[in-house]
């Protein structure tokens, strides 16, 4: 429909980045028009509502760009997870496994609660590695998680089954899907 065609024609494929080989998918375009931002965040707010989120969780770095107004759109609180040694403060750490190599997130451990319903929000669904890991993160602060909100998923390196897994019957809502 109109929606998913403003959004979609606003994300640009440039060939051979980061690496020789691999087509990124630049929101950059999105985030600059105002209409399409405005957009995105509603919808994406839209989602939080339904799923009865108290806090969005944004994943380094575009998580926090898509994250950040969704949750003040939603009339809740915003907690970042990012890479290893990154926050201040006392963290939960997950490990997880990269084509070489692995990394390894964290989130403060009081940024999350019993009783929280988080709403976890990213950019990009590519192999599903980082919404994985994220959600097993996440789900240790003892907060539930509610759904996992992404704007394009990348049908064809299959992250969806991965991380549907993780979600345990929680949903996976995409809002383009190539
Ligand atoms: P995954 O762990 O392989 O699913 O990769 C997902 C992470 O890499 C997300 O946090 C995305 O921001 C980023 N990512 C992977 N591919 C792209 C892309 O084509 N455009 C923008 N971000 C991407």
């Amino acid at each position: 429909d109109g929606v998913r065609e403003l959004l979609a024609d606003r994300i640009h494929d440039v060939a051979d980045y980061p690496r020789p080989g691999v087509m990124f998918k630049d929101i950059t375009p999105l985030l600059a028009d105002a209409e399409a931002l405005c957009v995105l965040t509603d919808v994406l707010a839209g989602i939080a509502r339904e799923h009865g989120a108290t806090k969005i969780v944004g994943l380094e770095a575009r998580g926090f760009i898509l994250g950040a107004p969704t949750a003040v759109r939603a009339g809740v609180g915003f907690v970042p997870v990012r890479k290893a040694g990154k926050l201040p403060g006392a963290t939960l750490s997950q490990a997880y496994d990269l084509e070489y190599g692995s990394a390894r997130i964290e989130v403060h451990a009081e940024g999350l609660t019993e009783g929280d319903r988080v709403l976890v929000v990213d950019d990009v669904l590519a192999t599903g590695g980082t919404a994985e890991a994220a959600v097993q993160l996440l789900r240790r602060t003892g907060a539930e998680v509610v759904g996992l909100a992404v704007l394009l998923e990348l049908g064809f390196l299959e992250g969806r089954g991965r991380v549907e897994r993780a979600l345990a019957g929680a949903p996976l809502d995409a809002l383009l899907a190539v």
